[in-house]
């Protein structure tokens, strides 16, 4: 079981699903929270490479500098998981996304985007956001949930682990599209082993 945000694994496939899986059981039991802090959210950027580390430094000083304004930076993006997880799990039942949560999204990868400037990187010109406020990490998170929204109908279908208190959700880029598991070696090995425990009661 993952405690904090420097150790869980990353097994979303795509950004807005890793921040939705900073709960580590959203079946059976809901928790424990791995965002406790904005210091928790600063981690799971630098580890999926959203955030390059002079903006993660300036972004922790600022943070540390106000905490207030940490607090709130870090429960806008609390808000903003929940109404990510509560988008994917309708999809992933086949369900129409809840309207108040496609605002939600909405709201923040606006105020994202309005802020983005045209970047420099290896390859060429990307969109970037300058990371000048706090807010921004949750707008950042945003924005990659709209991608993935207006991305349905050329990707995969994003799927909730059925693994016990797991939950998790991640995109199935298996062959046969049927993955039940966020992953083989955790909570699918652990079904496997549940379903060869059962059969042998049963013999
Ligand atoms: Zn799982």
């Amino acid at each position: 079981m993952a405690n904090s945000t420097a150790d869980m694994r990353l097994s979303g496939g795509h950004p807005a699903l890793d921040l939705v899986n900073t709960v580590d059981s959203r079946r059976g039991r809901w928790g424990p929270d791995l965002l406790r802090s904005f210091e928790d959210l600063l981690i799971l950027t630098d580890r999926l490479g959203l955030v390059d580390r002079q903006a993660t430094a300036r972004l922790r000083r600022q943070a540390e500098h106000d905490p207030h304004e940490a607090a709130a930076a870090l429960a806008a993006a609390l808000e903003l998981r929940e109404s990510i997880y509560r988008l994917f799990l309708s999809e992933n039942a086949g369900e129409a996304y809840p309207i108040a949560d496609l605002r939600l999204v909405e709201d923040h990868a606006r105020r994202g985007r309005a802020r983005q400037v045209l970047t420099r990187n290896e390859t060429g010109y990307i969109w970037m956001l300058p990371f000048d406020n706090l807010p921004q990490l949750a707008q950042l998170f945003a924005v990659y949930a709209g991608d993935l929204l207006t991305a349905r109908h050329r990707r995969r279908a994003v799927r909730e682990c059925t693994g016990d208190n797991c939950g998790w959700l991640f995109i199935d880029h298996s062959k046969s599209g049927r993955r039940r598991w966020c992953s083989d070696a955790t909570c699918g090995s652990l079904a496997r082993v549940k379903r060869f425990r059962s059969r042998m009661k049963v013999n």
